[in-house]
């Protein structure tokens, strides 16, 4: 099956720790076990762990898989050793004397793609997984580890390729199977379009879910959004004080809200200023507010909303969560919802919300901004396509649009990626992935 070299990594980093496993794949791995393990069996059980000594001195177990049952689809070993970077190193360096080569990164990865034991969509979700900081981001990961968007991509590729093929075949064989059923083709098409679209609308989930929600916490200087920082990351990261104009500059922090992924920005508080540091301070704080997905403003319950909190509020015009910080001193402000900083009071409510508004669907495989892309160029080829059979154009013509459409799709799962794409995506993988 496979036509590569046999590659060894560690699979689990270089940091001490009690156990490091290190991964030989190829046609020689269980030769080169024989090599640096012992004892090795004449004839080893398949995915069962047997218990030795290597060659530079450490012990531990081999797992020894077979050729189309491993990770990479080849023949494989998977050593666990005493997880010092010393007997790492030594290992590999046995290894690499018995025959192997060092892997690249991502290249165990790589070869599961190659081998078709897993398609790109597949790779990228392994990838997430072990990027994952969030349990939203390990569900999302894990839907497109067992093929999610894979299974959807294909079933529309393959309508477009049907729709294709009765095109090219009402083109080249008219005689035998006649005028091509327009009104058919459409509806495929239509159907597509709205699948494609579908998918297309999940990118934004994806990129939150992905690199987070950003939240721009801002309002008049000493309402409490560095508390209020703080209060939610548990840290002291921000500086308190109550001298108001202390945030002069931006600070983000990601989070963990909730399960959801969320990069918070403590902001310099709004307020009019002739010092040119906090001014610019100031002018920050309004861009943070502009590129974020949410923006709370909070002001301080115990003053109540004041004219200036209503001029700063409408002047960043847009939508806002008000938040009524310190409700410890005043509960019943009368705007706002209440939360206080110093108490915590309000704030599992507060993070309840952002999950509720985000309509996080636990089922469907948001994509990235690489599938985001390729969905555009499907679209626009489908979009093609579609123009011409209803501009009763020559038939031929939509082939073009279809063969767009197709190529993008086989793009995401790999089918028509090209070696460079491959080669790219995989190098951003970690060593030992
Ligand atoms: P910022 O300028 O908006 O970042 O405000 P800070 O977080 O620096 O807080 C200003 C002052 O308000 C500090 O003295 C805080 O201790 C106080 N403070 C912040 N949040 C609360 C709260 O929820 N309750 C009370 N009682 N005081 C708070």
């Amino acid at each position: 099956m496979s036509h590569f070299d046999t590659i060894v990594a560690p699979i689990t980093g270089l940091a001490n720790a009690a156990v490091a496993i290190v991964r030989v794949s190829g046609p020689d791995a269980w030769h080169i076990a024989q090599t640096v393990f012992g004892p090795w069996p004449e004839s080893p059980t398949p995915r069962a762990a047997h218990f030795g000594t290597f060659a530079h001195g450490d012990e531990g177990f081999a797992l020894p898989f077979e050729e189309g049952r491993s990770y990479t689809g080849e023949q494989t070993v998977e050593f666990s050793i005493h997880g010092s970077p010393a007997s790492v190193l030594a290992l590999c360096q046995a290894c690499l004397a018995a025959g192997a080569r060092r892997a690249e990164p991502g290249e165990f990865t790589q070869r599961a793609f190659l081998n078709g034991r897993i398609d790109l969509s597949q790779a990228e979700g392994v990838r997430d997984t072990i990027e994952a900081e969030t349990q939203s981001q390990l569900r999302l990961a894990r839907l497109h580890r067992e093929g999610a968007l894979r299974n959807r991509v294909r079933a529309i590729r393959e309508r477009v390729l049907g729709v294709q093929a009765s095109i090219e075949a009402s083109v080249d064989f008219s005689d035998e199977v006649g005028e091509l059923d327009k009104p058919e083709a459409l509806a495929a098409l239509a159907q597509v379009a709205r699948n494609v679209e579908e998918l297309a609308a999940t990118a934004e989930t994806g990129r939150i879910l992905r690199h987070g929600l950003r939240v721009a916490i801002v309002g008049r200087p000493n309402a409490g959004k560095s508390s209020l920082l703080n209060a939610l990351l548990g840290t002291d990261r921000a500086i308190v004080t109550d001298v108001p104009g202390t945030t002069r500059d931006f600070l983000e922090e990601r989070a963990d809200l909730g399960g959801i992924p969320c990069v918070l920005t403590d902001t310099a508080g709004l307020r009019e200023t002739d010092d040119p540091v906090e001014a610019l301070g100031v002018e920050r704080a309004r861009n943070a507010a502009a590129a974020a997905d949410r923006v709370w403003y909070v002001a301080d319950a115990s003053l109540g909303w004041t004219e200036e909190d209503a001029r700063q509020h409408a002047a960043l015009d847009r939508p806002c969560l008000v938040l009524a910080n310190k409700c410890d001193l005043a509960p019943n402000a009368g705007f706002g919802r209440p939360v206080s900083a110093t108490t915590g009071a309000g704030l599992s409510d507060l993070i309840a919300t952002l999950a509720a508004d985000l309509e996080l669907s636990p089922d469907a495989p948001a994509v990235n901004a690489r599938h985001a892309a390729s969905l555009a160029q499907a679209l626009e080829g489908v979009n093609l396509a579609t123009d011409v059979l209803r501009a009763d154009r020559p038939t031929d013509l939509a082939s073009v649009g279809l063969q767009q459409a197709s190529s993008a799709l086989g793009a995401i799962t790999g089918e028509t990626a090209d070696a460079d794409l491959v080669d790219r995506l995989f190098a951003d993988f970690c060593l030992g992935k």
